[in-house]
């Protein structure tokens, strides 16, 4: 009987080791279309390229989270999060192929930090956008401030961090948790401003996140771009990476 328990127990205490070890890939993008000579060239993935990673995501049992669903990190099989930076009208076509690969057992999510005061721009995501992708429940709008400056150079931090998120928030009709910072720029003084309207700060440090249980660790969450250049190889190398 004691040896039974003693199984049981063992048994039951390898999930935890696992969790404890576990390092959670979250990707940036930029644009999500064909490169046509305008701007820098890396900041695009194509429709078909990124297609063709979701797919992967999918066929190799990913769980797409965005940032309301954090602590089901530690309860879903190998969680991940899709994010994009700037809030571009392209962001438009990831969302159409969400809604693509969508089945019962697949729900494609996403999380799109845009710019509040760029909202409506031409190239950029209208309100109507908006609203109707959030609908869906796909995609989760967050902030990535009210007109992307420096961090580190400012001192309204009250409009940049407050307004984008009350802004977001009129809009969107849902809570804004999470901050990108504009060029994943950051300093002590940028995590305590944040930590005032936010439950996450979202960088650019190219790694994976794993829990250290360090001190606003929840305020420096990484992130490994994709780039034009990745291929589906590099894609799949990129959420081991130690
Ligand atoms: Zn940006």
């Amino acid at each position: 009987m004691k040896k039974i328990v003693i199984l049981c127990l063992l048994i039951v205490g390898i999930p935890t080791q696992v969790f404890a070890q576990q390092k959670v890939p979250i990707l940036v993008y930029h644009s999500i279309d064909e490169f046509q000579g305008h701007g820098i060239k890396e900041l695009y993935v194509t429709p078909g390229n990124f297609e063709e990673q979701m797919t992967y995501l999918k066929n190799h049992g990913y769980t797409l989270l965005t940032f309301e669903r954090w602590q089901d990190i530690k309860k879903v099989n190998k969680p991940i999060f899709i994010t994009f930076d700037d809030g571009y009208k392209n962001n438009l076509n990831a969302f159409a192929i969400f809604q693509k690969l969508e089945t019962k057992h697949f729900k494609p999510t996403g999380t799109i930090f845009v710019i509040s005061d760029f909202i409506g721009r031409s190239n950029r995501l209208s309100k109507s956008d908006i609203k109707m992708m959030v609908a869906s429940e796909l995609i989760s709008i967050q902030s990535h401030t009210a007109t992307h400056p420096d961090l580190t150079k400012i001192v309204n931090y009250e409009y940049e961090l407050k307004g984008s998120k009350e802004k977001i928030e009129k809009i969107s009709g849902k809570p804004v948790l999470a901050l990108a910072y504009p060029y994943g720029s950051f300093n002590e003084k940028v995590v305590t401003e944040t930590m005032k309207y936010y439950h996450f700060g979202i960088t650019t440090t190219p790694e994976l996140f794993s829990e250290k249980d360090s001190k606003n660790e929840l305020y420096l969450i990484p992130r490994i771009y994709v780039k034009y250049s990745t291929t589906v190889n590099d894609f799949a190398k990129a959420l081991k990476a130690e």
